[in-house]
């Protein structure tokens, strides 16, 4: 395909992504980021009438948080740790000598306890397990936060790191269950909203290695991830830009979640990729949200 005519390259020329020169990382422009607000303020308002608690986190969680929550068993080829120069001046020295001779410099480098975070909903679990069982109407999360997942690739939707907003329920089956099944449908409704076309499917998370293709049969077989996919790049199959996840009793086990009938607690997202959406709304409705339909710019605030 032309380079000048890929939906990529059409980003780039009109400035609305910046290369790094690092395939899935790049920088966006303003108008990028006002349509981004505005999907932010429209996903807030849809559920706000539920009064979630809201949590905002840096792209970075505690390593033991990290450890615990049983991602490297399941997807080591997606996490990025976080290390840093902790030597003296000597050490300070054969560094600076290592990078200028073009030789490995990062082995020096030792753990900061920080590792980046692979999903919103990760940093969630730990504080709410914290506060003991929960109440009889279980809990409801609104976070977001940069992830980092280690897939680097030409197509603009799949980023090293992007933003996730998500909705979190903590509660018993029943609970969770209709929490997911509600999402399901305020999550078209909502992409309804943006005159956006999609379709949404059974899907699988991409575990790891030999064991990972079992685990993701098993996954699909249950029904415990749908995917709400929009075409939006060129060529490809449509991308998944919302996910509802079912954990079962995943999180309630790993970190002692509890109802308030003594049951292990289980989990349920609705997750938003935010970049996703955006680039979905740049592909079906053009580069210029001053010549959107008045309904999208309405949901966004534009007008
Ligand atoms: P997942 O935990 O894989 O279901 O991810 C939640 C949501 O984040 C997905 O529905 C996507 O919209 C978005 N997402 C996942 N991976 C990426 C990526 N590499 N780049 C941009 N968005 C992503
Ligand atoms: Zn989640």
């Amino acid at each position: 395909m032309d380079m000048q005519t890929t939906f990529r390259s059409r980003l780039y020329a009109a400035g609305l992504l910046f290369p790094t020169g690092v395939d899935g990382l790049v920088g966006r422009n303003g108008v990028f980021e006002q349509i981004f607000t505005g999907l932010e303020s429209a996903i807030t308002r849809a559920g706000l009438a539920d009064r979630p608690e809201v949590m905002r986190f840096p792209p970075a969680m505690s390593q033991k948080t990290f450890e615990r929550s049983g991602y490297m068993k399941n997807f080591p080829h997606f996490a990025g740790t976080v290390h840093c120069f902790c030597g003296d001046d000597k050490a300070h020295h054969q560094l600076l000598g290592k990078m200028a001779r073009g030789e490995d410099w990062l082995e020096s480098q030792e753990g900061a306890d920080i590792v980046l975070s692979p999903a919103a909903c990760y940093q969630v679990y730990p504080i709410v397990a914290q506060r003991g069982a929960l109440g009889p109407d279980g809990h409801l999360v609104d976070v977001q936060s940069y992830c980092f997942r280690h897939e680097p690739s030409l197509e603009p939707t799949r980023m090293q790191l992007f933003r996730m907003r998500e909705y979190v329920r903590i509660g018993t089956e029943a609970q969770v269950l209709a929490f997911r099944a509600d999402w399901m449908e305020r999550g078209q409704a909502f992409v309804d909203t943006l005159h956006l076309p999609y379709e949404v499917e059974v899907a699988n998370d991409p575990f790891f290695g030999r064991a990972g293709k079992l685990m993701a049969d098993s996954q699909r077989m249950q029904n415990l991830k749908f995917e709400l996919l929009i075409p939006v790049n060129d060529g490809a199959g449509p991308t998944a830009c919302l996910s509802f996840n079912y954990h079962q009793t995943y999180f309630g086990d790993t970190w002692g979640m509890v109802n308030a009938d003594g049951t292990v607690a289980q989990t349920a997202c609705c997750a938003f990729g935010m970049e996703r959406l955006v680039l979905a709304m740049l592909r079906h409705h053009g580069f210029d949200p001053a010549d959107w339909p008045a309904g999208v710019k309405q949901t966004l605030g534009f007008e």
